[in-house]
């Protein structure tokens, strides 16, 4: 099973792929989660990819295909992984394609996480994320039980740099002029499965899991 988890920041892709990865044991490849690894431990890779992140732009294609090839080549990959936000231009699902090609291998599904921008910015200002173990909260639908501590590993929860509000706005004006041209590529593929991204997170995450039925029983 390949599937690329796909829609809008804040749309839960993230949540949705980290419950169906511990749960299901398949890696959970995220760009975004990777970038940040790359700029908290200071790397060359970090420091020019902060300059994009922190404005909400996109990091150029050939880094992000980069930390997919080879991330994709680690032997826990073999059985199948999710992408999480990747591709999300034209040039990375081709570039994608390619390397999977190489490997005689496809992208088997395309979950798009539909719901309207006005719901996103409330939901993106409200996200906290714990800086040790990645888990993710909200103030509202998802509070932690003790304010700015996670419930996991007692790690400090912080709001990441790129969800204030007008760094959220740019981030979506870039989701709809340079991604969602995606939805039409999956879809002309017959792999496009589209869910509601609006409901409850249990909701949503049933929802997923019937979609990548087909693709996990054994
Ligand atoms: P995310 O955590 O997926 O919301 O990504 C956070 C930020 O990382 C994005 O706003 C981009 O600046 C960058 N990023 C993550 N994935 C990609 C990608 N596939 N292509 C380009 N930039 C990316």
């Amino acid at each position: 099973m390949i599937s690329v988890f796909l829609g809008p920041p804040g749309s839960g892709k993230g949540t949705q792929a980290k419950k169906f990865s511990a749960e299901k044991g398949v890696p959970q490849l995220s760009t975004g989660d990777m970038l940040r690894q790359a700029i908290s431990a200071g790397t060359a890779l970090g420091r020019s990819a902060q300059e994009f992140m922190s404005r909400g732009a996109l990091v150029p294609d050939e880094v992000v295909i980069g930390l997919i090839r080879e991330r994709t080549q680690r032997p826990d990959c073999q059985g199948g992984f999710i992408l999480d936000g990747f591709p999300r231009t034209i040039p990375q699902a081709t570039a994608l394609d390619a390397l999977l090609s190489e490997i005689s291998r496809e992208v088997s599904a395309a979950i798009l996480f539909e719901i309207q921008d006005s719901a996103l910015v409330a939901r993106l200002t409200g996200r906290r994320t714990c800086v040790t173990c990645g888990a993710m909260y909200h103030l509202l639908s998802m509070p932690p039980r003790k304010t700015g501590v996670c419930d996991q590993c007692g790690g400090e929860l912080i709001q990441r740099d790129d969800d204030r509000e007008d760094v959220i706005r740019k981030r979506l004006a870039v989701y709809h002029q340079q991604t969602a041209p995606l939805v039409e590529f999956y879809r002309q593929r017959g792999m496009l499965s589209p869910v509601d991204a609006s409901a409850s997170p249990d909701a949503v995450y049933r929802e997923v899991k019937s979609k990548l039925a087909v693709d996990t029983q054994p």
